[in-house]
């Protein structure tokens, strides 16, 4: 059986013995909340659907082995899977937390976390100012890399070098890059956080989170808190990550290369100020990224010289749509300050570079000439009323 990635998208390792008696080339959903035992004491493996369902084991399967894990474990979102790990925490402990995240998690960590008595310090991750953070309560590093929205880029080595001295856990979330791109467990990270509603689905049509672990002991101490709180991945939901990573591979590779010619192009607009793509060779993450990953990813953010055409261009695209996520086939564009990034406090919103100006574009696979010809339309129409 082959090992290579594509591969393990499409068959994992134990197909044939899961295959059901028909010969279905899909895993079957089994849309079922509980399980007969077939005798006291006895168990086909499963009993209740919020402790295991086969439909989410096959997702998790997947996504274990994509990510090189031990064990992963499926949620209804990529909320509810950080707000799991939060719960390996107690009152009192710390946690050093990249300045530039998810706006979601931002908010979950200030406005959950510290009710719940955790503590936590924000940090330029790819600046190296995680070690003077850490104090005698930290317990984790938690980042994101590229960042969001601005692509800083965190060395994952160097982290996770200072973060096994000090005994904390490494927590990395790689929704930005894929394990197609990226596997920060292999860089010494300890538990890979998914959003898989993003580039895993990749069809824009459902939520999902995931955790991908390294350690078996913490995985089983994960899938405890997962059964006893939870918010686990329905079935159908299962089947359609594990569906949607089947197209995973080319589903990036189509997306980068997109991303490439988006970004050369916003390059050479005067009405573009900034570009932030990790691809660029200019990029001060660029080198970084190329040692430690596969590729660049999709997500481009770039501010344009003025608020109003900022906005201008968000009602002007036509084959775009103005749409927060990320990770689907269809391209979409997004204003960081009062979509994804509403809850960030503006102070801390204005260091990580997140204006009034600022756009981010997730690249998705259609055809770039028309891509790039709805910029150009949007671009042109924003700048005749900019200027009226
Ligand atoms: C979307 C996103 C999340 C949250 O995931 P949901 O599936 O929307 O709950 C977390 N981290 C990153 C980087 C994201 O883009």
């Amino acid at each position: 059986m082959s090992t290579e990635f594509a591969t393990r998208c499409i068959h994992i390792p134990e197909e044939r013995a899961l295959k059901d008696r028909y010969g279905a080339m899909t895993y079957p959903i089994y849309q079922t909340a509980t399980f007969a035992h077939p005798g006291v004491g006895k168990s086909t493996g499963y009993d209740y659907s919020r402790s295991g369902n086969p439909t989410r084991d096959q997702a998790e399967r997947i996504v274990a082995s994509l990510e090189g894990a031990a064990d992963a474990l499926g949620f209804s979102s990529g909320m509810a899977a950080i707000s799991l790990l939060m719960e390996l925490f107690r009152p009192g402990d710390h946690l050093v937390i990249d300045s530039d995240l998810y706006g979601g998690s931002t908010r979950l960590f200030s406005r959950v976390g510290e009710k719940n008595g955790l503590s936590f310090t924000k940090v330029n991750c790819s600046q190296n100012e995680v070690e003077a953070a850490i104090r005698p309560e930290t317990k984790a590093v938690f980042l994101e890399t590229p960042s969001n929205p601005t692509m800083r880029i965190t060395d994952l080595t160097a982290v996770s070098e200072v973060a096994k001295r000090c005994g904390l856990l490494l927590i990395v979330d790689n929704t930005f890059l894929s394990p197609y791109f990226q596997n920060p467990l292999e860089l010494g990270a300890d538990v890979v956080v998914h959003s898989g509603t993003k580039y895993l689905g990749g069809h824009n049509d459902t939520l999902a989170g995931f955790l991908a672990v390294k350690d078996p002991e913490l995985a089983a101490q994960l899938r405890f808190l997962q059964k006893t709180t939870g918010a686990t991945l329905a079935p159908f939901d299962s089947f359609l990550i594990a569906r949607g990573i089947k197209t995973l591979p080319l589903r990036m590779r189509q997306a980068q290369e997109n991303a490439l010619a988006i970004a050369a192009w916003l390059k050479g607009r005067p009405e573009v100020t900034k570009v932030y793509y990790p691809g660029l060779p200019e990029h001060p993450g660029h080198e970084i990224i190329k040692k430690q990953a596969r590729g660049f990813g999709a997500m481009i953010s770039f501010e344009t010289e003025t608020k109003e055409f900022a906005l201008r261009v968000l009602e002007k695209i036509r084959l775009i749509s103005y749409a927060e996520s990320l990770g689907g086939v269809e391209t979409l564009l997004t204003y960081p300050l009062t979509q994804t990034h509403a809850d960030v406090p503006e102070e801390e919103r204005l260091a990580n570079g997140i204006t009034d100006r600022l756009l981010r574009m997730s690249v998705g696979v259609e055809d770039v000439r028309d891509l790039i010809a709805d910029l150009e339309q949007a671009f042109g129409a924003a700048g005749q009323e900019t200027n009226a």
